[in-house]
């Protein structure tokens, strides 16, 4: 379904964000009909381009990061005729009476905040100073928002100077996911699940991502942040509010998000015995985090595990396990929801626990499975396995999964479409930092050094110790 006319204005539309995801991404948007042919996409950096220069950009982009699919596509010209360039810089009067008189009538205004956070708040001002942006302009903003709860307030403050609410759309791309929604459609749209969804048939929850990247050229950026404030404050605890939260009465911006708030508000504090902070060491082939960051005192975490709990009559004495870290074993993003033990197994002989896991991958291989306990087949008795019903979206739905629209482009036909439903309002990023800011303090005053970790592993032993200490287990990366 094509969305309404737009004018998307990316500021940063030569940096990396803008070229590896945003515009191939938009391409696909079109490529798919959902981008009607008199939108504009308006590039708008410090770089000194005209727009040919800016489109030959784009086209690298598309080449380079778009996925073979993508690459020197017939329709390439037909979406870079589209596209636009103006020269800005967010601190300078020059270029931005440019950019207004681009700017058309009765079309979605959007803007998109693809720079560093501390440039938010004089974009904001000169949009407004110039009447760039008009009341129903929207504009996105990606992470990092803010570094601790001082710092989030006071950009949530200097975005409400010019924008309401509505107007603001906080990108967390995890939300966009199709494996992400496919959880709310799984639990809400299923009467299975939702009467075992709490603390009388759920044992516990685990939320794992695992990158094998460690910081490489980010190192600098990362090295003032770690994998709290990078990966827990946001990704992780949008994913755990989503499948923690009590059903919305609608699915829709405001009744999702008031639902997503109240779990982040239920946190309770976590004791420093329930984390584990991780980095990880440099072996025969590759080099440590401190090589990589450039700080050889660096005590920053590239790897967390927290067992969070919430207190409310649903979840009350179920442990959310969480991790998340670098340079681990496999790319690998689960969450998994599993269920208690049977109170009593009629099965003679059938020593072994049998349990079943709700299992949500977010990567690779999107899909869904429940592990269920079944016979083995043929003539041994009966000899109970535990099998996955499997519901991998590609071989479910074959050639329609595989057009699913990857998280940055669905996020953007929602800024369009004006839909709020998927992205993080100001409440809710704040009551997110209230949570993890005494956390972090705790490290800093303790002078916490995080343990080291073999590159190539599931992170440091203490992680597992966490669980194994309860009579539980972290399920496999791989
Ligand atoms: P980048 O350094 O590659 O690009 C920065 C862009 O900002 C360039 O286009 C530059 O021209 C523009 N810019 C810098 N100063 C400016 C000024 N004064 N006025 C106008 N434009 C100016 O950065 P990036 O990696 O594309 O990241 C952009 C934002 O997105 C950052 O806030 C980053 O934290 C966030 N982010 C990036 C990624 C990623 O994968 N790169 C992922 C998540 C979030």
């Amino acid at each position: 379904i094509p969305v309404d006319v737009f004018d998307l204005v990316i500021f940063g539309g030569t940096g990396d964000l803008a070229r590896r995801k945003i515009l191939p991404g938009l391409f696909r948007r079109f490529l798919a009909g959902q981008m009607p042919p008199d939108s504009r996409i308006i590039g708008a950096a410090r770089a000194d381009l005209d727009a040919d220069a800016w489109r030959d950009m784009v086209r690298e982009g598309i080449d380079s990061f778009g996925g073979p699919e993508l690459r020197g596509h017939d329709s390439l010209p037909a979406f870079l005729r589209q596209l636009d360039y103006v020269s800005v810089d967010a601190t300078v009067e020059e270029g931005w009476p440019k950019l207004a008189a681009l700017m058309r009538p009765d079309v979605v205004r959007a803007f998109y905040f693809s720079v560093a956070p501390g440039l938010f708040g004089a974009l904001a001002e000169r949009l407004h100073q110039h009447a760039i942006a008009d009341q129903g302009s929207r504009i996105v903003v990606e992470k990092p928002f803010g570094r601790d709860l001082d710092s989030a307030r006071a950009l949530n403050r200097t975005l409400a100077e010019h924008f309401r609410e509505d107007q603001i759309y906080r990108i967390d791309h995890y939300l966009g996911k199709e494996t992400v929604q496919n959880l709310m459609a799984v639990r809400f749209g299923n009467i299975l699940f939702e009467p075992l969804w709490n603390n009388h048939y759920v044992d516990h929850i685990q939320i794992t991502v695992a990158e094998t990247v460690g910081v490489e050229g980010r190192g600098g950026y990362y090295d003032k942040s770690g994998a709290m404030r990078d990966m827990v404050q946001n990704h992780l605890m949008q994913l755990l509010c989503l499948i923690a939260m009590e059903p919305p009465a609608q699915f829709e911006a405001g009744a999702v998000r008031d639902e997503k708030l109240k779990v982040i508000r239920a946190l309770k504090p976590v004791p420093a015995h329930h984390i584990v902070r991780g980095q990880y060491d440099a072996n025969h082939e590759a080099p440590s985090y401190r090589d990589e960051a450039g700080n050889p005192r660096s005590f920053t975490e590239s790897f967390i595990a927290i067992r969070a709990e919430i207190a409310n009559w649903r979840w009350s004495g179920v442990p959310f396990y969480l991790r998340t870290g670098k340079k681990l074993r496999a790319r690998h993003s689960e969450i998994a929801v599993v269920f208690k033990d049977l109170p009593h197994s009629i099965f003679e002989g059938d020593e072994r626990r049998h349990r079943n896991i709700l299992s949500i991958r977010l990567q690779p291989n999107e899909g869904i499975d429940l592990t269920v306990t079944i016979k083995e087949p043929g003539p041994g008795g009966m000899r109970l396995i535990d099998r996955p019903l499997d519901m991998t979206f590609a071989k479910a739905l074959g050639e329609e999964a595989a057009e699913a629209p990857d998280a940055y482009e669905r996020l953007i036909m929602d800024v369009i479409r004006g839909n709020q439903t998927l992205f993080m309002r100001g409440d809710e990023v704040e009551a997110a930092w209230a949570w993890t800011d005494p956390i972090i303090e705790g490290w800093e005053k303790r002078n916490d050094v995080p343990k080291l970790y073999d590159s190539g592993s599931s992170g440091p032993d203490d992680a597992l110790m966490l669980l194994h200490r309860e009579g539980r287990r972290w399920r496999d990366i791989r």
